[in-house]
């Protein structure tokens, strides 16, 4: 059977490795608007279900050495007090880049086709797919369809049109920082400080021994958000960040914000199904969440990990069409429950300290 995966970032990569072997994964084709060879991305927390999911799809790779690992969490004021070390389960930082760049090895012989993009698909009266359209003109035949193409994704929209992406309340910005000797002083805690006003924070982690991920969280409607260019954001961060703590202004100091992305954090409303026929929404098409879950990556390779077990055997359209819908009703409870626990530590970042400690930064 032949497969089309719409978009090749996390969820589309994982999930090509996780058909491998199987008669889905026999024709592989992996759609992708950018240039693949140029991963883009700061980094992220691999939470332990994405390493049991990566475990799962790719087993050959050393998953758990990759990047550095995170073992404690401090929860601090913006001048570095500290406010609580809540106990998190061990997980990994890695660099966006590294890890998408590992993961793709995993992909095997899918085909890729780069720098094109989906526009445009129809269903047929029965809901079945046949083929996608390019933005070149092209078109691309399928027997099953899985839509990795992002929390804004083409796919969702056509199949989807009901599907409500949530307002943007809060805005982050990332950035990478080359800085061993914070790096080093981080080690293995993720620091998160926390302005006494609420409605912005800091959150730094060391990706390698001399790199710093670190994001700012804003609430948009308390700070006009800077314009997405270089010299913009550092004036932003440097004027919200002024007397903040030593560790803060040393990964701004050490920060390229040419490089910096300012993500506009948006959350899905929950579908009810994430199939329709024979194409199925993965990763942050089926479900984008906020940021202070630290779930996007995670749930993604998740989605990847399902497909795998419920996808293994499938050998004609009417097994597809008979295995979908355990796909939607698989982790229906839990994506209700990051999306609720999203909102929940949204609300509690931006109240002031005085009224609410602040919350532990992602959802288990
Ligand atoms: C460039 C980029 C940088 C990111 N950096 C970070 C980060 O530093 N930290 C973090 O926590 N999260 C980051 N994210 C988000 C994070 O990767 C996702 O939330 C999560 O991993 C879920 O992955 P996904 O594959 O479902 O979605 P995404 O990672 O958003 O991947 C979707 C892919 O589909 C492609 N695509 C979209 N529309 C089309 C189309 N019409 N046709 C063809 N291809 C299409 C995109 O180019 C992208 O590669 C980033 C996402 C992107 C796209």
């Amino acid at each position: 059977m032949r497969t089309v995966i719409l978009g090749g970032g996390i969820a589309g990569c994982a999930l090509a490795a996780a058909l491998r072997g199987s008669q889905l994964g026999a024709e592989v084709s992996i759609l992708e608007r950018r240039t693949v060879s140029k991963p883009a991305g700061m980094g992220f927390l691999l939470l332990e279900n994405g390493i049991r999911g990566l475990e799962q799809i790719a087993p050959t790779v050393a998953w758990r050495r990759q990047g550095q690992p995170i073992e404690r969490l401090r929860l601090r004021a913006s001048n570095g007090a500290d406010l609580d070390a809540p106990r998190i389960a061990p997980a990994l930082c890695v660099s966006r880049a590294k890890f998408l760049a590992l993961l793709r090895t995993a992909t095997g012989d899918a085909t890729w086709l780069e720098g094109r993009s989906l526009i445009d698909f129809a269903l047929d009266e029965t809901d079945w797919l046949t083929h996608v359209r390019c933005d070149d003109g092209s078109s691309i035949q399928g027997d099953a369809f899985f839509a990795c193409d992002g929390a804004a994704s083409r796919s969702r929209s056509l199949a989807f049109p009901h599907a409500q992406l949530g307002s943007v309340v809060v805005q982050e910005i990332v950035s990478t920082a080359y800085a061993p000797a914070l790096a080093q002083r981080l080690g293995t805690t993720f620091h998160k400080f926390h302005a006494a006003a609420g409605g912005l924070a800091v959150g730094l982690l060391s990706e390698s021994p001399d790199t710093v991920v670190w994001f700012v969280q804003f609430d948009s409607r308390r700070h006009q958000a800077p314009t997405k260019d270089g010299p913009s954001i550092a004036r932003f961060v440097t004027e919200r960040l002024r007397g903040w703590s030593s560790e803060v202004l040393a990964a701004v100091e050490a920060t390229d914000f040419d490089l910096s992305h300012v993500w506009e954090t948006r959350d899905l409303m929950p579908l009810t199904d994430i199939h329709r026929g024979n194409l199925a929404l993965v990763g942050d098409a089926a479900h984008a969440c906020l940021p202070f879950t630290s779930q996007g990556a995670n749930g993604a390779i998740e989605d990847a990990a399902a497909l795998q077990r419920l996808l293994a055997n499938i050998g004609t359209k009417a097994d597809l069409r008979a295995a979908l819908p355990t796909y939607s009703a698989l982790h229906r409870h839990q994506r209700r429950r990051v999306f609720d626990e999203g909102r929940r530590l949204r609300d509690a970042f931006l109240q002031p300290l005085a009224e609410r400690a602040p919350a532990i930064p992602l959802v288990e």
